[in-house]
């Protein structure tokens, strides 16, 4: 196994180090390995492709005096295809949550989180995207 030294900031190292006890992990090496794995596994996407994937979008936005709700509509509505579902909600004051879930592959989900990425004034677009089918169940 090799050895990696890293520098980071004390702080980062107290809150590794209460989450690896809060979390029962041997210590930091072990919490840094399942860290790092998580990453490289998130941007692997090979394992993605030719596979039928489920993709949860949410984009938070300010209800006043944006467009993002109408384009938000219009994306909805060319992606039809690969729109399972949708769910508009309100968070906090002035934000309207818009949350998608999406059946395709690789290519449809990129390319439909591409556009809702590149439509400005939202205030967080996030997402995550799961293999579904092939006898494998949910990962
Ligand atoms: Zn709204």
């Amino acid at each position: 196994m090799g050895v990696v030294s890293v520098s980071m900031p004390d702080s980062l190292v107290e809150r590794i180090d209460e989450f690896t006890e809060e979390h029962g992990y041997t210590g930091r090496s072990e919490f840094l390995r399942e860290a790092a794995r998580d990453l490289l596994g998130e941007f692997e996407d090979r394992k993605l492709e030719d596979r039928e994937l489920m993709g949860i979008v949410t984009v938070v936005f300010d209800y006043e005096g944006t467009t993002v709700e109408e384009r938000m509509m219009q994306l909805r509505h060319e992606h039809e295809d690969i729109v399972a579902s949708n769910f508009h909600s309100h968070v906090g004051d002035h934000n309207c949550m818009e949350l998608f879930i999406l059946e395709g592959n690789l290519e449809q989900i990129s390319t439909f989180v591409g556009k809702i990425r590149a439509t400005t004034d939202t205030k967080t677009v996030d997402y995550s995207v799961t293999p579904i089918g092939d006898g494998e169940g949910i990962v």
